[in-house]
């Protein structure tokens, strides 16, 4: 598979396009189209196909406009919007989530500096980052330079790394993580709750805000609640912020209110939509 692998991409990239007749006798469907899109993805990023949504992250109490996360989106050229969950994984295993997080962190630099121009309250934006960018020794001099080069207020980013990736190596990260609170930028750890774990790291790494994944929230039985009802007394006494994503109901509203949740973003609010759309949003939902 490893040869027809690169005897595939060399033909594709040969323009030879009947390439994998060749090799389809002993590859699945599956794999042919796994490999379809990993040679797309290659060229997505000169081709400009990519994309980042935003969705608003909202204050429970006042319903106000805090920030919104940046959510990757590929605008693939014949098969339309694919979302992340369809290609990120793919991104990973091959390594290519490292240039993909750096145009991500660039096109972030660049949508906040066209932003600041409006002269709009200010607002946060985040964005999530792979353990493998994190690894990256070039990841800490793309940020300072998307900093600067654009002129952000490092206050107003914030970082999402899952709890698992955080977890996987948390002694490796705490020099990279001190230096994003250095700057005053937040950490937040994703999909909290999702991953097993000892929660020692709570105490020794650089943490802003806990945010609680829609599993939780959405889980009816109850169960879920439970579990999203110990993270916030969890939160509180190590003071850090939460935030509940996934939240579709105005009963899942509800609870997050009445046990004093800090931020809400979901479907119930909006759904990750393209910048132009976000800033109607901040407008309307926003005192200036
Ligand atoms: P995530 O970081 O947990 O992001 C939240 C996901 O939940 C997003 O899916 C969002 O659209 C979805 N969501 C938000 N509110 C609701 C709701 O009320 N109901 C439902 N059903 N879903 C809701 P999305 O955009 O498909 O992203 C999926 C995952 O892909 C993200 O999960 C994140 O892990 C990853 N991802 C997205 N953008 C990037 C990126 O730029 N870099 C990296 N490394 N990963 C990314
Ligand atoms: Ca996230
Ligand atoms: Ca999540
Ligand atoms: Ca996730």
């Amino acid at each position: 598979l490893k040869y027809a692998d690169s005897a595939m991409y060399h033909a594709k990239n040969q323009g030879g396009h009947k390439g994998y007749q060749f090799y389809g006798s002993y590859m699945t469907d599956k794999a042919v189209e796994t490999l379809d899109l990993e040679n797309d993805l290659h060229n997505a990023i000169q081709q400009q196909q990519f994309s980042l949504f935003y969705q608003p992250i909202l204050d429970l109490k006042t319903e106000l406009v805090q920030g919104a996360e940046a959510l990757l989106r590929w605008i693939h050229p014949t098969k339309g919007i694919i979302g992340p969950d369809k290609f990120i994984p793919l991104a990973e295993e091959t390594g290519l989530i490292v240039p993909i997080g750096a145009w991500v962190l660039n096109e972030v630099g660049r949508q906040l500096k066209e932003w600041e121009a409006l002269e709009l309250p200010r607002f946060f934006v985040s964005f999530n980052v792979s353990v493998q960018q994190f690894k990256d020794r070039n990841f800490l001099g793309e940020m300072e330079k998307m900093i600067s080069s654009n002129k952000i207020n490092p206050k107003s980013l914030e970082v999402e790394i899952t709890e698992t990736g955080l977890m996987s190596n948390a002694t490796l990260f705490l020099n990279s993580l001190k230096w994003l609170e250095s700057k005053g930028i937040a950490l937040v750890v994703d999909d909290f709750g999702t991953g097993y774990s000892n929660l020692n790291y709570l105490n020794i790494l650089p943490i802003n805000k806990l945010k609680i994944d829609k599993s939780f929230i959405q889980d009816d039985s109850g169960k879920g609640h439970n579990i999203a009802l110990s993270i916030l007394a969890l939160a509180k006494k190590l003071k850090l912020k939460v935030v509940a994503e996934g939240v579709e109901t105005k009963e899942q509203l509800d609870f997050l209110k009445k046990n004093q949740c800090d931020e809400v973003q979901g479907y119930y609010f909006s759904k990750p939509i393209e910048s132009e759309h976000f800033i109607v949003f901040v407008k309307e939902n926003r005192i200036l």
